[in-house]
């Protein structure tokens, strides 16, 4: 069901129109805006990062094993999903992934900031998008599934989005997230990717419970390279004046099928019921409460 974010009333029509106070989304570049004054700018992530981060992310083995992850826990823990939200999408790698494997499930994927917005509809005809601001989701009992994944890590107000995101599920519906991970890993490429934290395991953990979620799952992942991570963090550090975070994504072609052969062994580890201690990111499944 939709709900109405300048009067709250609930209603459940195909059009946005509120059938109480007369609301209407406006519409930019052809996107319902629930959140407009936020669609061309604000904090989180610079809009010109989206033109090469879509290009950049479709080869790069990170963005590629987390699809992979996604999709595992996903099939998982909600194999009858008909109805999953991403919550931002950005350029819609993660969707376009979905689209394939799962053609049969109803796709919609939500951004504050409509330059992500225009590759996304490209890239997934199939979907859904509307720009809206996570702390304010104009959805209630809703969704199968809703998607987060790194995106908690660029919100201040991360437990009104953890809450938002409980209410627009159905109960029993399932919330996948993953989050940049451990505060010692914090370095030049967080602060350029307007991150306002990276968490600790107790902190996510509590912060979703609070929100009315029972966790089912909760391991970190990027395990086997932190090592990596950690050399080029140090690298990066004494040379932060210079640092280009694109240079993160691009990667020699060796070592990209290296370390995206090494995620696919750690993801096979998890598919066998291990849960990292340690590791650059952590996957969170997550189930609403009755
Ligand atoms: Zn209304």
């Amino acid at each position: 069901m939709k709900v109405c974010l300048l009067c709250k009333h609930i209603f459940s029509f195909d059009e946005w129109t509120c059938p109480s106070c007369g609301h209407q989304p406006k519409r930019l570049n052809g996107i319902e805006a629930h959140a407009p004054e936020f669609a061309n700018g604000g904090g989180g992530f610079k809009s010109e990062y989206f033109s090469e981060l879509s290009r950049l992310e479709a080869e790069n083995f990170w963005f590629r094993a987390r699809n992979e992850l996604i999709l595992w826990a996903l099939k998982t823990y909600k194999p009858d999903a008909r109805t999953f939200l991403e919550v931002g999408c950005g350029t819609g790698f993660v969707l376009s992934g979905l689209a394939r494997a799962c053609p049969e499930m109803a796709l919609s994927g939500s951004e504050i900031f409509l330059a992500g917005l225009s590759h996304a509809t490209k890239r997934v005809p199939s979907a859904n998008f509307m720009q809206m601001d996570a702390r304010r989701v104009p959805f209630v009992d809703e969704f199968d599934v809703i998607g987060a994944f790194d995106v908690l890590e660029h919100i201040e107000e991360d437990e009104v989005v953890l809450s938002q995101l409980n209410g627009a599920l159905k109960v029993g519906g399932i919330l996948l997230l993953t989050v940049p991970q451990h505060t010692w890993l914090w370095s030049a490429s967080d602060e350029y990717a307007c991150h306002v934290r990276r968490y600790g395991r107790v902190e996510i953990e509590k912060k979703v419970v609070a929100a009315g979620f029972e966790i089912l799952r909760s391991s970190s992942f990027v395990a086997g390279l932190l090592p990596a991570m950690l050399l080029s963090r140090w690298l990066m550090g004494r040379n932060a004046k210079n640092f280009n975070p694109a240079d993160e994504l691009k990667i020699n072609s060796v070592l990209n099928k290296s370390f995206y052969g090494l995620m696919m062994l750690e993801l096979a580890g998890i598919k066998l019921g291990i849960n990292y201690p340690v590791g650059g990111s952590r996957l969170i499944v997550a189930k609403k409460n009755d």
